[in-house]
């Protein structure tokens, strides 16, 4: 049956939203109240199981939407807005009809690497940086990145090549820190389903790029970006990155269904990351055009300059030749789907 959610803008009084509930019952809803985060959600639906009307709900102050859905994750629902909501990362754009390449080393593992990839992947026409600092390593004894002592260093490579960075967070007590070094942060697969993370990250002011988990469902993982927008923090980016299945020829099985999927059922825009969703470098190139053709709003590629001495990942990262060759490969597919590609000169100076 369909139901009416209305959802609450952030911070106001549980007492209007009590009010609102008994003038419901008295007008014949029958109604649920959920708090979520800094926003209430009132479900309702007429005791005759007809859709109720949504002026009722819509004409009070402190509701900031009506949908008119039976929807697990109301707030990423796609009614919400039909055209898809745009994204901005210092000037990077997702959303909007663009396709944004994010590259980068899986790790900062010297300052001079981090400085030196940079500016390569910025010469070859990437837009935004990606680059791990906090490493969630499944193996206590391999590399577990630079932590808190790279941050001089991201703050460099912002200043002197002016892509906006992504970084992995991987536990609260960081977050403060990593504010002060990168434009978005990253919710690794292994963190999706860390609450308590998503909803800290739900109350601050920083875009996050929200990846899938191991073995999460769509379902599931709407569900981990509604603790992010019932926060108040409604820019969020999906990144399909692979899931586990029986199949062992790739690391994980890259589910590019989901793409469009996706589009149909949330306005979130979505990207893909074939590195980790492959852990294959000569699967790289065919599954990043895929992505793009399937209507991804980007892409995230690992690049090392040297992959064969990398601390991670060494075995899914482009070399600097292989990702100038993705990006001649990629602006013909964009092209084609009616997403050019997001470079390096549409970003503001810095
Ligand atoms: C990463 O992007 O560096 C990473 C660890 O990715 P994932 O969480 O998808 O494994
Ligand atoms: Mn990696």
């Amino acid at each position: 049956m369909t139901e009416l959610v209305a959802i609450s803008h952030v911070d106001v009084p549980q007492s209007e939203v009590n009010t609102l509930v008994d003038e419901a019952v008295a007008a014949g809803y029958s109604v649920a109240l959920h708090r979520a985060g800094r926003r209430f959600l009132v479900f309702a639906r007429s005791a005759h199981g007809a859709v109720p009307g949504t002026e009722f709900f819509r004409a009070k102050s402190y509701i900031s939407d009506v949908v008119l859905e039976n929807s697990l994750h109301p707030l990423g629902d796609r009614v919400r807005h039909p055209q898809g909501s745009v994204v901005e990362v210092g000037g990077v754009r997702f959303g909007g009809g663009n396709t944004v390449i994010i590259a980068g080393p899986c790790s900062a593992e010297t300052p001079e690497l981090l400085l030196e990839t940079a500016a390569q992947v910025r010469e070859a026409g990437a837009s935004m940086l990606r680059v791990g600092v906090f490493k969630p390593r499944t193996s206590p004894y391999a590399f577990q990145g630079l932590g808190a002592g790279a941050f001089e260093a991201l703050r460099e490579a912002r200043s002197r090549y002016g892509l906006p960075i992504v970084s992995e967070i991987i536990s609260v007590s960081e977050l403060d820190g990593l504010l002060t070094a990168v434009d978005m942060l990253q919710v690794g697969a292994r963190n999706m389903q860390n609450y308590p993370l998503l909803s800290a990250l739900g109350t601050c002011d920083r875009p996050v790029l929200l990846k899938r988990g191991l073995a999460a469902t769509v379902d599931e993982w709407l569900s981990a970006a509604e603790y992010l927008m019932a926060g108040g923090n409604e820019r969020v980016v999906l990144c399909e990155r692979g899931i586990r299945t029986y199949e062992r020829t790739t690391r994980f099985t890259l589910d590019l269904g989901v793409v469009p999927v996706l589009k149909g059922r949330t306005h979130l825009p979505v990207i893909v990351d074939p590195s980790h969703g492959t852990g294959r470098v000569d699967l790289v190139h065919p599954m990043s055009r895929a992505a793009v053709a399937a209507g991804a709003d980007g892409v995230i590629v690992e690049v090392h300059p040297r992959p064969a001495q990398a601390l991670s990942d060494g075995f899914q990262s482009l070399d600097l030749p292989g990702f100038k060759q993705l990006m001649t490969e990629l602006e013909p597919v964009a092209q084609a789907v009616g997403r050019p590609l997001h470079t390096y000169s549409d970003l503001q100076p810095v």
